[in-house]
């Protein structure tokens, strides 16, 4: 399909991105590649607001995947930041400003003891599987399909497998051995999981799994489901690891475990931590994170962990992240919700809006969706036709049917407003797509 109103700059640039960066993009889902058409570069992001390299302005339901919270350029934030950078960027030494973000995080987090910074969710998702490997002696993993959990090897098993099995690489460089010791299962399948620890009696180190996944579009655990888990873990040795580096400090104060009050062993983050900058963490039982070195054998370590400039923005960030400004975005995803809900239902488009909190994204069927089979059941031809002309009437959604949506603070009346003005043509394109 070719989309009349492609950006020339934008596309210029990605011509030059190609021939130096593999796809021309430094994450693949930046590409287009599900929704075609040439991905924007963008020069500037104000509040709710970004704008390209064309000139052109988008209401941005990105938010970078989650981090801009506050959206883009928020004074205090940016004020502390440039505080930071006149002292230094880096020293290679502890610094207050870590110590100042993980009293933060221990403060918001009740299950969370001890924690410790690293730069990416890939880091921290890794960091905390090896540590619950060497907590426990234990080999296996468990995780659940269409939970995606950063680009960690044993991680990336098998995540479209709908079906309990062995994890098989989902990508050439994984080998069959790492994969080998991950248990796929399908998400919100409490059974499976029962059949799991009976099939690997004493073998599974951990669960992981995203608090409220948002990797396969979003989907909530079911009632019971993450409380279930904890308990099987804990009757069968296993740590359980709950991957809040999408929903923490976004979903409530305290990330999802503030909303459902499940304790985790375990816990990742990032994202919103970071304020915009690299930084993300694991932490959760003060007897399991002992482990870890110098104070224990488990060893883990990063040059920029606890970056003064990163943990500055993150730090500002989750300061400003009171009860009134979750109340602020929770009120805006709802508007936002039965807008989008209201508009597809006049064209006559099958859809569900899928909430969790204030994470939401949008469905093309209207089959229940509780896991990741179901959710691949879409007409995501739908989801392309909306995106692009949501894109064409300047709103920036996430360029994946899979992906969720994301607000902030300052999507005030007038970001509203010019999403409500372009929904009924995207609806329009919607219902009149093809597959
Ligand atoms: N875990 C979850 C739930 C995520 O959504 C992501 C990224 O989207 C990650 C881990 C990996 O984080 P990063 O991209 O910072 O490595």
């Amino acid at each position: 399909m070719a989309y009349s109103y492609e950006a020339p700059v934008s596309q210029s640039l990605f011509d030059r991105a190609s021939v130096v960066t593999p796809g021309g993009v430094n994450s693949p889902v930046r590409a287009f590649r599900a929704v075609g058409g040439t991905p924007r570069f963008m020069v500037s992001g104000t509040g709710p607001y970004l704008t390209d390299a064309d000139g052109r302005e988008y209401v941005d339901l990105v938010c970078s995947w989650g981090p801009m919270i506050l959206g883009h350029s928020h004074p205090e934030v940016i004020a502390a930041v440039q505080e930071a950078v006149s002292r230094g960027t880096s020293f290679g030494t502890p610094g207050e400003g870590e110590v100042a973000l993980a009293e933060e995080i221990v403060a918001r987090i009740e299950p969370v003891e001890q924690v410790r910074l690293v730069s990416s969710g890939t880091e921290a998702t890794m960091s905390a599987i090896r540590l619950a490997r060497g907590f426990t002696g234990r080999a296996k993993v468990v995780k659940f399909a269409g939970c995606y959990h950063g680009h960690v090897d044993a991680l990336l098993a098998a995540a479209g497998s709908g079906l309990a099995t062995f994890g098989l690489p989902d990508t050439p460089g994984v080998t069959g051995a790492t994969a080998g010791d991950t248990v796929v299962l399908p998400y919100n399948d409490l059974d499976a999981v029962r059949a799991a620890f009976a099939a690997h009696p004493g073998e599974i180190a951990c669960v992981i799994t995203e608090a409220s996944p948002g990797n396969m579009g979003v989907v909530p655990p079911a009632d019971g489901f993450n409380a279930g888990l904890k308990e099987l873990c804990a009757a069968n040795g296993a740590l359980y690891i709950s991957d809040e580096v999408m929903t923490g400090f976004r979903t409530s104060k305290a990330g999802w475990y503030g909303v459902d009050g499940v304790r985790p062993d375990l816990m990742t983050f990032g994202k919103v931590m970071g304020g915009g900058f690299p930084a993300a963490a694991f932490g959760g039982r003060g007897d399991v994170m002992a482990h870890l070195a110098p104070a224990g054998p488990v060893y883990q370590a990063g040059t920029l962990s606890g970056n003064p400039v990163a943990t500055a923005a993150g730090l500002a960030q989750l300061r400003l992240l009171d009860d009134a400004a979750y109340a602020k975005i929770d009120a805006v995803s709802a508007e936002l919700r039965s807008l989008v809900g209201d508009a597809l239902t006049k064209e006559g488009v099958a859809h569900t809006v899928s909430a969790a909190s204030n994470m939401f994204s949008v469905f093309f069927t209207d089959e229940p969706v509780r896991d990741y089979e179901d959710a691949k059941k879409q007409d995501v031809f739908r989801f392309t036709a909306f995106f692009h002309a949501m894109l064409e009437q300047g709103v920036y959604l996430p360029p994946s049917a899979f992906e969720s949506w994301f607000v902030s603070t300052v999507h005030d009346e007038r970001a509203v407003e010019r999403i409500a003005a372009a929904l009924p043509a995207a609806a329009r394109a919607a219902a009149e797509a093809t597959a």
